[in-house]
């Protein structure tokens, strides 16, 4: 049999660590013989920790919420050995009982689940995991594991197989836009870098995630470190680059640990370094620490600082593209758009195109985070309704409260509001709406949160990560959360609304960067469905 215990930044926060050890203590006291596993992120925060007894037969049973005094109880209940007393069956647990089946639905690993006490029935089985697969099943760092469940196989065909060209062509074919927040084409990102003339192109992995409440990077890096260096060397061996960063917050010492390790395994075992699994092609990665500044998120702000500058970014063209890193054509791609590539890679393009929406091909990864009842990491579907990810995976609003809005996007986007809720997530609906994909934050508000209140907030982060370089930008962005507190504190008066509007139209028109260009769109969306929220603060009647 075998014991998993989550080990992402989330659980350990939540008293993994902790259970961990009693796991062993139990397992090393009572002479049971059984696998111990540190398993990644499974998503379900609000569950955390988490411990799953896989028996040799039969199926997993997932224990959630689990203290320290479960664990023997735990595994008395599961396993039979000389120093546990009697099983006691009946004698569990508070928690969440799962059966977990059809792995390998149309090559998408899935869940479901059953409950015992808590509805968290659907929430892994909304999901379609491309870049969390095997989520919670896999060690991390185990590279075995990763290649016996199918890892560095697309690697291998591309190598073996493909021409460069053909590769390009098959992510262009696949849809998949870039998951940073912009949704650039991919494909045709590859092809710009490539054609660049140059002795020296590098690629990057952005992993400056900065966005409040959102940390998809830091789970895909921390859980799967392999599956994103497998996209990596697929994109430089597409586009003809032998040098490569990581670039990651070092906020993220889990995810940093993680990447650096899993780098020095991939050198060891041949799938990094100077002659890729004999195939003559060669990559060196390295890493590079962000100081936390959430600019740095920004394309040409990064690249400025593993040059050791300022994260300032700059105007274009020229693009990184064709100027980027010490002067030479870089690819910039986001963590989660590298942790997809090797899916399209190995299912095809139509096996990724055939998930999502026609201009939204494939799934998103989101942290769902605020009101809602079941919070946590989630990949789902594009084309999937707000009002879906809220109910089905979300479990509702949490408290018995009332669904108000989502702001989706992060500081930069904006809200959907409770009347519009049937709204599909894809990148056309979500910007017809006047909110954005974003990277993937998205926080559900209730009838408790005032809306003035959420604009304040998110414009107070905007103006605290503007890096000042544009007037527009550092002054309008103040300018506004001048305004914003004064209505909050009952401090508004007349014009107030108007002004917020001249400012955030000139704000975003006057930006260099897509900080400054997007940071009023939280105030814009709010102004759109709750104007009525801004004039009773102002008029003295909430
Ligand atoms: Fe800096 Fe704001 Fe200008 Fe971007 S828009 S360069 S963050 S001042």
């Amino acid at each position: 049999g075998e014991i998993r215990i989550g080990l992402g930044s989330c659980c350990v926060a939540s008293g993994s660590k902790e259970i961990q050890q009693e796991v062993e203590n139990v397992v090393n006291e009572s002479g049971l013989r059984v696998n111990l596993k540190h398993v990644g992120c499974v998503g379900m925060c609000h569950q955390v920790p988490l411990v799953e007894i896989v028996p040799n037969e039969g199926e997993p049973t997932l224990y959630a919420k689990v203290k320290p005094e479960d664990v023997k109880d735990i595994v008395e209940s599961h396993f039979e050995a000389p120093g546990l007393f009697t099983k006691l069956k009946n004698k569990l647990i508070h928690t969440v009982e799962t059966i977990q089946t059809d792995r390998n639905w149309d090559g998408v690993q899935r869940y479901e689940i059953s409950m015992r006490e808590k509805p968290v029935a659907s929430f892994l089985g909304k999901q379609i995991p491309i870049a969390t697969e095997y989520r919670g099943i896999i060690n991390p760092l185990d590279v075995d594991e990763y290649i016996k469940r199918s890892g560095f196989t697309s690697l291998k065909k591309v190598l073996e197989t493909m021409s460069s060209d053909e590769v390009i062509e098959e992510v262009k074919e696949s849809g998949i836009r870039g998951r940073g927040g912009a949704g650039f084409p991919t494909g045709l990102k590859w092809s710009l870098v490539k054609k660049e003339k140059s002795d020296t192109k590098y690629i990057i992995c952005n992993g400056d995630e900065g966005d409040p409440g959102a940390f998809m990077d830091r789970m895909l890096l921390e859980s799967y470190p392999y599956r994103v260096i497998e996209g990596m060397v697929i994109a430089a061996y597409a586009v003809g680059i032998h040098e490569g960063y990581f670039y990651i917050r070092a906020e993220y010492p889990l995810a940093v640990k993680r990447i650096r390790e899993a780098i020095k395994i991939c050198k060891e075992k041949n799938y990094l370094g100077e002659n890729i699994l004999g195939s003559g092609f060669h990559l060196n990665l390295q890493i590079y620490e962000g100081a936390g500044a959430f600019v740095c998120g920004e394309e040409s702000a990064l690249i400025a600082s593993i040059e050791g500058n300022r994260g300032f970014p700059r105007m274009r063209p020229p693009f990184p593209a064709q100027s980027g890193l010490w002067g030479k054509p870089t690819l910039v791609n986001n963590t989660e758009t590298l942790a997809q590539i090797s899916y399209i890679l190995r299912e095809g393009s139509d096996g990724f195109k055939g998930i999502g929406t026609e201009k939204s091909a494939g799934t998103k990864v989101f942290a769902l985070a605020g009101k809602v009842a079941r919070g946590g990491l989630i990949e789902v579907p594009m084309g999937i309704t707000v009002k879906q990810v809220i109910e089905e995976i979300g479990g509702g609003i949490a408290n018995g409260r009332k669904f108000k809005a989502v702001q989706i996007g992060g500081p930069s986007g904006g809200c959907i509001p409770a009347e519009f809720a049937d709204t599909p997530i894809d990148y056309e609906s979500l910007s017809e709406m006047g909110a954005m994909m974003g990277s993937g934050g998205l926080v559900v508000l209730d009838d408790t949160d005032c809306m003035v209140d959420i604009a304040r907030y998110f414009l107070s982060f905007t103006q605290e990560e503007s890096c000042g370089k544009c007037t527009f930008c550092r002054v309008g962005t103040k300018r506004m959360l001048d305004i914003l507190e004064n209505i909050t504190s009952g401090k508004g008066k007349q014009g107030d609304i108007e002004e917020l509007e001249h400012l955030a139209e000139w704000t975003s028109k006057g930006s260099l960067c897509g900080l400054g260009r997007t940071a009023p769109n939280p105030v814009l969306s709010t102004l759109k469905y709750f104007r009525e929220e801004y004039e009773a603060h102002i008029n003295g009647v909430c």
